[in-house]
């Protein structure tokens, strides 16, 4: 069933520019994990509906997801963090082969110092998308909770993580402990009062908190 539709949904997916089939290719061949085709589809189609001002991504990869945020907002501003050197490089190169740093800023360094300056700055955003380090969502989300407008959307990127976060017999040593720090996120962000969450089986698993 999950196979079945997974493969419905992907032919299904509105057709791509050549951008972003080479983003996608340079993804692939250098083995960076970015958002699947459903996920982000997903992920274009919220902001288009919510047309949120000002987002703030933790994890940017290569700058594909910032990319095609923009692609559905392009009136958005967007700013994305990334700590690793190379990856940094790629999605400078990336943004600016588009001509889009206009719209997009880069920041090169550890989300959970970047997300405490932003705050310092008074920074505000009114979508937050948090697609880093599973084993540290709820950090994440703890520090830029303050930073999200009344009213705005903090969305999680994989937390149903090849669905072994729901899987009850689930005991792959490699994976174990951030599987059961995944499932403790979700735990956590169901019950958290100040928001409303809803988990869709949609990509690796999508999270959708809306500040009260
Ligand atoms: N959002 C991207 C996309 O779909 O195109 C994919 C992001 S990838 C799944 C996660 C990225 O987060 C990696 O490039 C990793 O280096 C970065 N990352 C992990 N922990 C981080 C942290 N604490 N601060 C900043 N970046 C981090």
């Amino acid at each position: 069933m999950e196979e079945y539709l997974t493969n419905y949904l992907m032919k299904h997916l509105p057709s791509t520019e050549q951008w972003v089939k080479e983003l996608e290719t340079q993804a692939k061949e250098d083995h960076i994990p970015i958002m699947d085709p459903v996920g982000i589809n997903f992920l274009m189609q919220l902001i288009r509906l919510n047309k949120p001002g000002k987002i703030l991504e933790i994890g940017a990869a290569i700058g594909y997801s910032a990319l095609r945020m923009n692609e559905a907002n392009p009136d958005a501003s967007i700013t994305t963090i990334e700590k690793d050197d190379i990856r940094y490089q790629q999605a400078v190169k990336n943004i600016a082969n588009l001509k889009k740093e206009s719209k997009i800023e880069i920041i090169h360094g550890d989300a959970l110092e970047v997300i405490s300056k932003l705050g310092e700055d008074n920074q505000t955003y009114n979508c937050i998308f948090i697609d880093a380090a599973k084993g540290q969502y709820k950090r994440f989300f703890e520090l830029s909770m303050p930073l999200l407008e009344e009213n705005g959307i903090i969305i999680s990127d994989n937390v149903l993580f090849r669905g072994y976060v729901l899987d009850p017999n689930f005991e792959q040593p490699r994976y174990k402990k951030m599987v059961d720090k995944i499932r403790a996120y979700n735990e956590w962000l169901a019950n958290h009062p100040s928001f409303i969450t809803t988990i869709l089986p949609i990509g690796d698993g999508v999270a959708i908190s809306y500040k009260k």
